[in-house]
């Protein structure tokens, strides 16, 4: 590594090696013509090094990244000795502000990349972002959840024919790394074609704080920040070799009524075994949902009520690499 004696640019700002600063990200006003800002958080270090860019809240209910990325900067976590990291903790603040998923519009963030410039707001959004933000970084961990009350068991998503992503996802080390081919117009698609590698974290369930989530969403940070020799962590190695899960299916609620679930997330189950029964609310019925097959639950739906084809379960099932 050699001294680096640039300045980082960002956001029409200059920011000096070992500086640090706190900026905006503007888009839009609200209906009341309050400006909307996103807060961006940058730290740049004397010495050279990769751009990484740690990102939550694209989805506004999905508080558990926001929670990672606030306690990596209270600790100070996020100045490196090399390189420059970027912290966005609310990135759809307009969604974080209803306590919704979407923007204002009913869109999806993270089916609107890499924007246009007189889209939706959303894609505009997008679009501000990849030519402002995401043409200065060079890996992006990028924090998520279950929808609603789909409770994500913690675990790293990818490509496993990207080599690059799929090596610092299993560095980070949440114990399951599911198999994701890309989807069209999400960030992870809109960054990769751009060649930049991706760490997809999804862990718990929307406008829920998960201890054990968010811990171990902060040590997948360290380990990645070390990995790429952007500062030194005390961290551990992850506990156990980790679950690659290669094919997944949701299993969904047979009929509609009262669900009471009798397995444990992340746990390993055989065909046949009994997930979970649905019940009409009187007495007269109940009906076992039965696994269709060996696999390990990676996402369970949490809520008392089902309509019938809710998805209930994720399935997924491990294959050698
Ligand atoms: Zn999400």
């Amino acid at each position: 590594m050699i001294n680096n004696r640039n300045a980082f640019h960002i956001l029409g700002e200059a920011i000096e090696p070992g500086k640090g600063a706190r900026l905006n990200l503007e888009v839009a006003k609200l209906h009341t013509n309050t400006p909307i800002q996103v807060p961006v958080i940058v730290q740049h270090a004397k010495k050279d090094g990769p751009v990484l860019l740690l990102l939550a809240g694209s989805h506004g209910d999905e508080v558990n990244g926001t929670e990672i990325v606030r306690q990596i900067i209270k600790k100070g976590w996020n100045k490196p000795a090399f390189g420059t990291v970027i912290c966005i903790p609310v990135f759809n603040i307009f969604a974080f502000l209803n306590f919704t998923r979407e923007f204002p519009d009913g869109r999806d963030l993270n089916r609107s990349f890499p924007g246009t410039k007189n889209g939706s707001l959303a894609s505009q959004f997008a679009y501000h972002f990849m030519k402002d933000i995401a043409t200065n970084v060079d890996v992006i961990i990028d924090f998520h959840t279950g929808a609603v009350q789909r409770n994500n068991f913690p675990q790293t998503r990818c490509d496993f024919k990207e080599k690059r992503s799929l090596e610092l996802c299993e560095i980070f080390g949440a114990p399951i790394v599911l198999r994701s081919p890309l989807i069209a117009k999400t960030l992870r698609s809109a960054m990769q074609k751009e060649g930049r590698e991706y760490v997809l974290f999804e862990g718990g369930k929307a406008n829920r704080l998960d201890e054990n989530v968010i811990s171990i969403g902060i040590k997948g940070v360290q380990r990645v920040m070390k990995h790429l020799g952007m500062r030194d962590f005390k961290v551990t190695a992850p506990d156990d070799s980790l679950i690659y899960l290669h094919e997944s299916s949701w299993l969904r609620a047979p009929n509609s009524g009262m669900l009471r679930l009798k397995v444990k997330n992340g746990a390993f189950v055989t065909k046949g075994t009994i997930l979970a029964s649905v019940s009409d609310p009187y007495g007269n019925f109940e009906r076992s949902v039965k696994s269709p097959r060996d696999g390990y639950i990676f996402c369970v739906n949490e809520t008392p009520i089902v309509t019938k084809g809710d998805a209930i379960f994720h399935l997924g099932q491990e294959k050698n690499l």
